[in-house]
């Protein structure tokens, strides 16, 4: 099987700094988790004080991520490529993916340090996840990988992901890239990155995107975003027409680019849709 010796030359040692804030422990303490630290949970109270919603908005994201998963595997999607992974809680995606689609093969990409260390126990044991790695006729790649890369340098994370073989690029993968792109700065290129991505994947691939938007009350989601202005990477609020421009290489299906909870709900929206100020889709890579 693939242990942790097998992992360690593709995998960074943690250099763990608990004393700044980082955005997937500041979430996975929105979500009630309990993988955050004192800085994490200083800096979400900063943000809680001028956005108490955002408690939901966490929520309310982790379950547009399932749909879409669900959605994905449902379609005959079996290859994710998921960005910005996470703190690996209730309803993440190697979790929702097993749930769906078993045989399925997942990779989990994240530049936290934390995040890896977490994911990797789903790698080496996966109890109670149903995510652990079973190794493919002796070859040594399995059905689920762990990668430490961050997302504003495409080309290394996809060199990355690559060396694993764990996802065929020849057949169709689905990026997800939720709740990630809005800690990429204005001047960094979001939608350069998404596009890059897009070019590596076949037609029939897949890309998932949720992204924050300040609610139409600038001045609120400022002070909120405030949270993460000492942390290893600030938020960014974008316009539903910014988010929407995100899908620029791929076909977003049915409804579209909307507010998470009208995405394809399960069934009647209990959210108010209005307090929840992010926006995300499903598009899909059309043949050239
Ligand atoms: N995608 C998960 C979800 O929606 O439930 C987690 C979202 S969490 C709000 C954002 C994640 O993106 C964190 O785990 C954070 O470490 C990661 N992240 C932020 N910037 C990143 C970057 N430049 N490269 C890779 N990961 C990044």
């Amino acid at each position: 099987s693939l242990g942790r010796e097998a992992l360690a030359p593709q995998w960074d040692p943690p250099q763990v700094d608990t004393t700044r804030p980082h955005p997937a422990r500041i979430y996975d303490y929105l979500l009630g988790g309990k993988d955050n630290f004192p800085a994490d949970r200083a800096a979400a109270q900063v943000a809680l004080r001028a956005l108490p919603e955002l408690r939901a908005m966490a929520r309310a994201n982790r379950a547009f991520l399932g749909r879409a998963v669900r959605f994905l595997a449902r379609a005959g999607i079996d290859q994710f490529l998921d960005l910005g992974s996470g703190v690996p809680g209730p309803g993440h995606t190697a979790q929702v993916v097993r749930a769906v689609a078993p045989g399925a093969r997942v990779v989990l990409v994240d530049y936290d340090p934390i995040v890896v260390a977490h994911s990797m126990a789903l790698v080496d044991g996966g109890a109670g996840t149903g995510a652990s790695a079973s190794a493919d006729g002796g070859s040594g790649v399995g059905r689920l990988a762990v990668v430490q890369a961050d997302v504003r340098d495409p080309q290394e994370l996809l060199d990355r992901v690559r060396v694993r073989e764990v996802l065929d690029f020849r057949r169709p993968v689905a990026v997800l890239m939720v709740a990630l792109l809005h800690f990429v700065a204005e001047d960094e290129d979001a939608p350069g990155i998404v596009a890059r991505f897009v070019r590596e994947v076949s037609a029939g691939s897949a890309v998932v995107i949720s992204h924050a938007t300040d609610g139409g009350q600038p001045e609120r989601s400022q002070a909120a975003r405030r949270g993460w202005d000492q942390a290893a990477s600030r938020l960014v609020a974008r316009s539903a027409g910014q988010i929407e421009g995100l899908f620029a290489g791929v076909e977003p299906v049915a409804p579209g680019v909307v507010p998470l909870p009208l995405w394809r709900p399960d069934g009647p929206v209990t959210d108010d849709v209005g307090m929840i100020w992010l926006n995300g889709g499903v598009g899909f890579k059309r043949e050239a």
